[in-house]
């Protein structure tokens, strides 16, 4: 198995068009052809990070933060990025980032934390990509309906909710004259043909309508497949930045303080608002979150959980009457970390192979509480 693959598996989790503008995600460097060894899953990527991927004898390290985050005028052997990306290259290893795509993906970086907190009633709290929805028809002569359904089950056509293989089957009489140099599955040529065909309809996102066509074409009898793709009004699913929910039972800000400096792992975290304040309803955004304090506030949360809450912004939250917790940047984007390690061993598994997968033992935040 080539890299590539495990990448492919990466991306049906976070599709890179999910990504915000100018965010540099994806392949940092080493190669995409190169045969897959062991995985190191870590938060960031430094030189630690390297030497732990060479000890595991892994040979990719998936992260969560691109290291090369600006472009880059010059790969200097004495800067300490240059080196560190001439030590990588030597060491045959590939470095992919997961970023934005990860924070807005449907499983991503924040619905990882709205979990962790058991939230009901999970809703994004800050939209940047709604789903496109299409709906595709295709006329099928008779028996051969189910080869044809079925491969558009598996290209992720007719999938709504948690059902799939939604399709709606019309039986009705196809026409067709087969011109000279065609093919004809059925009739012969020049002579006007009628058939019993079945209409399937089903519905498709836009991001598996090419695949869904060109498997529906395949598994289809005739030369010329007849079908139609109407663009939808339908709102496919809505995917962003941030979690709200509500807590399943109440509680107060400092009792809620204690539970989730447990669940992160931290000894301590900033806190504004009163403490006996009654917490229900919590929105979270892992990493810097601090610009969408107004939208919390909008979405009528009690409290707003992310990192990298500056001076001005806690004094925003006070004035706006939400409490903020701030349990640090990495402490709530660390959550994602053995979620993307178990979701790639599944994947692998699946696949019937054997690579292991491991979690980066190494602390890369760059300060400590003292
Ligand atoms: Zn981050």
């Amino acid at each position: 198995m080539q890299i590539k693959t495990l990448i492919k598996y990466l991306e049906e989790l976070a599709p890179p068009f999910l990504a915000l503008e100018g965010d540099p995600t994806g392949l940092q460097l080493g190669s995409l052809k190169q045969e897959a060894a062991n995985v190191v899953v870590a938060l960031d990527f430094n030189r630690e990070v390297m030497d732990e991927a060479i000890e595991q004898k892994a040979n990719l390290v998936v992260t969560h933060h691109p290291f090369i985050f600006r472009p880059l005028k010059a790969v200097e052997p004495d800067s300490p990025t240059g080196s560190l990306i001439c030590d990588a290259i030597k060491r045959d290893l590939t470095v992919y980032s997961l970023h934005t795509n990860l924070d807005v993906a449907e499983e991503g970086v924040s619905r990882r934390l709205a979990d962790l907190l058991a939230l009901n009633n999970q809703k994004v709290l800050k939209p940047t990509f709604t789903q496109s929805l299409f709906k595709i028809v295709v006329f099928v002569p008779l028996g051969y309906e189910d080869r044809v359904r079925n491969a558009l089950a598996e290209a992720g056509a007719g999938w709504i909710g948690d059902y799939s293989h939604c399709t709606f089957n019309l039986e009705g009489k196809g026409t067709f004259k087969p011109l000279e140099g065609s093919n004809p599955f059925i009739g012969q040529q020049g002579k006007i043909e009628k058939v019993s065909e079945i209409r399937i309809e089903t519905i498709v996102s836009e991001e598996n309508l090419n695949k869904a066509i060109s498997k529906m074409i395949k598994a289809h009898p005739y030369d010329e497949a007849a079908y139609d793709v109407y663009p939808l009004k339908n709102k496919g699913k809505i995917m962003g930045l941030g979690i709200i929910g509500d807590l399943p039972t109440e509680k107060s800000l400092a009792e809620l303080g204690e539970e989730i400096k447990e669940l992160l792992g931290v000894d301590g975290l900033k806190i504004a608002g009163f403490r006996e304040k009654t917490i229900k309803k919590v929105a979270v955004c892992g990493g810097s979150g601090g610009r969408l304090i107004e939208k919390a506030v909008s979405e009528g949360a009690d409290l707003f959980i992310t990192g990298d809450i500056g001076y001005h912004q806690f004094q925003q939250g006070a004035d706006l009457n939400i409490a903020l917790m701030d349990p640090g940047h990495d402490a709530t984007e660390r959550v994602v970390v053995p979620f993307l390690a178990d979701y790639l061993r599944e994947r692998i598994k699946k696949g019937g192979h054997t690579h292991q997968i491991f979690i980066s033992r190494v602390e890369t935040s760059p300060w400590k509480l003292l």
